[in-house]
């Protein structure tokens, strides 16, 4: 059976096989995602506790996305207080944050067990269920985010084009997601075309547990415009090294990956604002 690529396409993407797993490189775009035969688990994970716990953002006003997201948020908006909705509230510290900004700000989490991190505040104001049992309330949001939660669904665009109507006319969407093109993904890569013995359970670590996905940005691009948004600003950047781990020569090591990544001009997670595609404005 010939597969195009679900980004930009393109036949013929590489096939990976994992016994009832499979991880697809597609060779236009670069983007990789997973697929998996009926009965396949996933392995459990192990070290996701500290990045879930509210103590690796410590200090939220000063987490450096965070920052950068709401000095986007004033270079759009001005000093106007929005309505927030963040999908994949994970521990609701960005929630949390939205408040102390003075932002409406709702969230859906489909993990009960991420209540055990949020404060009683946040949790009144997550809707604890999987996106797809949502149902539209009626509300509208000037954003929409995503942190790190895209990768989880197998047909993006098609929840983004359900949330269309949640977005109030001025409305934007904010999507942080993995970035395939870091030095540690290159290394991976190169781990198995070189066929080293240890390289396909490298590459596979380079989707976390349950993610369909391992981005690029130019199959982002494609999706963005194959779906009618209008993408406002991208860039691609790190998770701060704090965020990941407690270690000091974990940290030492990330910081050296991170070095090489600017020298590159990567990074291994990319930001995308988007807004819905309408007619360009009017000439002043
Ligand atoms: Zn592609």
């Amino acid at each position: 059976m010939s597969r195009t690529c679900p980004c930009c396409g393109q036949e013929g993407p590489r096939e990976i096989p994992f016994g009832q797993a499979q991880i697809w490189v597609c060779p236009g775009c670069s983007v990789q995602w997973r697929t998996y035969d009926a009965g396949f688990v996933d392995d459990p994970v192990t070290g996701d506790e500290f990045y879930l716990s509210p103590q690796s953002i410590p200090d939220p006003a000063s987490y450096p996305p965070f920052r950068d997201f709401f000095r986007f948020l004033k270079s759009r908006f001005g000093e106007k207080k929005l309505k927030i909705l963040d999908v994949g509230a994970g521990n609701g510290v960005f929630l949390q944050a939205c408040l102390a900004q003075g932002h409406e700000a709702w969230g859906i989490e489909p993990y009960e067990e991420n209540r055990r991190y949020m404060s009683d505040e946040v949790a009144a104001r997550v809707t604890f269920a999987p996106l797809e049992e949502v149902r539209d309330w009626g509300r509208t949001y000037e954003v929409i985010t995503f942190w790190d939660s895209l990768m989880y669904f197998p047909d993006p665009f098609a929840e983004l084009e359900r949330l269309r109507p949640w977005l109030s006319e001025a409305g934007i969407l904010h999507l942080r997601t993995n970035n395939n093109d870091d030095l540690y993904n290159r290394l991976a890569g190169l781990a198995v075309a070189t066929r080293r013995p240890w390289g396909k359970q490298f590459f596979w670590g380079c989707f976390g547990r349950n993610m369909f996905w391992n981005f690029s940005v130019p199959g982002m691009l494609a999706m963005i415009q194959t779906n009618h948004w209008q993408l406002l600003h991208h860039q691609k950047e790190d998770t701060p090294a704090d965020r990941l781990t407690q270690s000091l020569a974990l940290k030492l090591a990330i910081l050296g990956v991170y070095g090489v990544n600017r020298l590159l001009g990567t990074g291994k997670v990319a930001t995308y604002y988007l807004c819905p595609q309408g007619p360009p404005p009017l000439a002043q």
